[in-house]
């Protein structure tokens, strides 16, 4: 490990960390090596030496969990009463929490992201799984429907199967949750294939939901590639569903390996999202929410505000507010609580966010950037960035950088900046800063994207569709919406009387 001392890691912090070993897959019940017996290396995105090994999983491993999690499927977890499925499902949730303390830094030790911010992410994790155990006793319902005398017909919602749950790495144990909790608590068995560069809390929440005591397959973790542990679950025929956050060319790639199988596919994908902000709006806050809405999880952050449009009365106002946060935001260690940007998640990321940066001075922007302490060169570290000068035209504003990153450009009115801001193949996310209320909802409803916030950063309300819409996704998640991906919805009729029936050949 590390002679690089993170700073500041609590007494739980400090006995997780060290106490982390190599990581095995979790199939049936059991923690087990991939068949091949092959590992990869899990690095420091700190300090870029080697955390631990990490079972390599491959076709052989997903077959192992698709034929346990088939098993639990038609057996036990299939046949419990709901009341007891949901039992479990609390259970993870008080589990989760009880090792909070243990999770967040895992989690902030293998991402880089900041502790302040793994802390709540971990405890949103727990509530996930309350959330869904509700949402399924009080909102899982089907619609009769009576055709006079005649007919009684109702619908009911069934788990589909086999649910595989492909996660990225950049919020890994809060995502996997989000998947997780809805597949577990509409009766789906689970495969989850978490990112490769994260592992570390996934297998964590393989140890949780073992202590809950879920019967043996219910939940399975394969680690490995994606173009191998990942492809194989895609490809596998008595796998039912995939559930996939990551990038718009790999939802797009996942979509035609998963075609031959007929699967249904729900695509968490990129973003590209405006923070539009008119002239009368509250300067302050706004200033405060988009410094936030960029610069959190180290800007590794799907609906990041990535593309600011300032109305042009305020613009200078706002560019010098935005250059003082970027200079004072505290970039550093991780583990320490007063961290407000951490080290991006690895050396090959990095170097993609590096390369924007050069393309951005190419394009004509005016790049201007906070500063990385001499003391962190050892980690994937790049300082909150502006692009000032931004257009429409260029690569760096049509493209997700995925990082501390934000294009600033200026707009006159109102109609233009709503043709800006919906010029790019993205629609996941929006921001709109104004105290005209009319505007407010006139122009929330014209910018294309599935999720829109008006004089407010992403507050999550967990009841509500989350989701992109162009190339940002496909389908929503999140409060009732994910029972439509989850569960197969099938029509009951029943005649309630002697209908007509026409006698063919009598
Ligand atoms: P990624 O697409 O590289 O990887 C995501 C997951 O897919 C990983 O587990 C990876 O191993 C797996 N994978 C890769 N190739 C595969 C294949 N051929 N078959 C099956 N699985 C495969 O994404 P990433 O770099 O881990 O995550 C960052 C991206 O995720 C960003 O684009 C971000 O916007 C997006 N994201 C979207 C949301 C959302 O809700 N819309 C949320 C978080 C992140």
């Amino acid at each position: 490990m590390s002679d690089v001392r993170l700073a500041d890691v609590n007494e739980a912090g400090k006995k997780v960390i060290s106490e982390i070993h190599d990581i095995q897959l979790y199939i049936d019940g059991e923690f087990v090596d991939a068949e091949s017996k092959e590992q990869f290396e899990n690095v420091s995105p700190f300090t870029n030496e080697k955390i631990n090994q990490v079972a390599s999983g491959g076709s052989a491993d997903i077959e192992k969990a698709v034929k346990a999690a088939r098993k639990a499927f038609e057996g036990e977890w299939g046949s419990l009463p709901l009341k007891e499925r949901l039992s479990y499902i609390y259970k993870i949730a008080d589990v989760i929490d009880e090792h909070i303390d243990e999770i967040a830094p895992l989690e902030s030790y293998d991402t880089g992201l900041p502790i302040s911010q793994t802390k709540k992410m971990v405890a949103r994790a727990a509530q996930n799984f309350r959330f869904y155990a509700e949402m399924v006793s009080s909102r899982l319902v089907g619609d009769a429907y009576q055709v006079d005398d005649q007919f009684l017909n109702y619908t009911i919602h069934k788990p589909v199967g086999i649910a595989g749950l492909i996660t990225p790495w950049n919020a890994p144990f809060m995502l996997e949750t989000w998947k997780i909790a809805p597949a577990l608590a509409t009766g789906n068995t689970v495969i989850l294939k978490p990112a490769e560069w994260s592992p570390l809390t996934a297998n964590r929440l393989a140890e949780i939901i073992d202590k809950a005591g879920l019967p043996d397959g219910v939940f399975n973790v394969v680690h490995g590639y994606g173009e191998t542990a990942g492809a194989s679950l895609v490809a596998h025929e008595d796998v039912e569903l995939i559930s996939f956050t990551g990038e718009t060319k790999t939802g797009s790639e996942i979509m035609k390996n998963g075609a031959d199988s007929l699967k249904q596919f729900s695509m968490e994908l990129g973003g590209k999202s405006p923070i539009i902000v008119f002239e009368d709006a509250d300067i302050e806050r706004a200033i405060d929410a988009c410094t936030w809405g960029i610069f959190s999880f180290n800007g590794e952050r799907c609906t990041a505000n990535s593309r600011l449009y300032v109305q042009e009365d305020i613009a200078e106002e706002f560019i010098m507010a935005l250059k003082d946060r970027v200079k004072n935001i505290v970039v550093g260690d991780p583990m320490k609580d007063d961290t407000q940007v951490g080290p991006l998640i690895h050396t090959k990321h990095y170097e993609n966010v590096k390369y924007y940066l050069d393309i951005a001075e190419q394009e004509g922007c005016q790049v201007i950037s906070g500063t990385v302490p001499e003391e962190y060169s050892r980690g994937n570290f790049v300082a909150p960035t502006l692009l000032l000068n931004a257009d429409t035209s260029m690569k760096v504003v049509q493209e997700e950088v995925f990082g501390p990153v934000i294009a600033v450009m200026t707009f006159k009115e109102e109609e233009e900046v709503i043709k800006k801001a919906n010029d790019v193949r993205y629609g996941l996310a929006g921001y709109v800063w104004t105290k005209d209320i009319q505007r407010g909802h006139r122009v929330a409803q014209a910018v294309d994207s599935g999720m829109l916030w008006i004089n407010s950063q992403n507050v999550r309300d967990l009841r509500t569709p989350f989701g992109g819409s162009k190339h940002s996704g496909i389908g929503r998640e999140g409060g009732h919406y994910a029972f439509e991906f989850y569960t197969e919805v099938q029509i009951i009729h029943v005649a309630l009387g002697d209908h007509r029936i026409p006698q063919f050949g009598k």
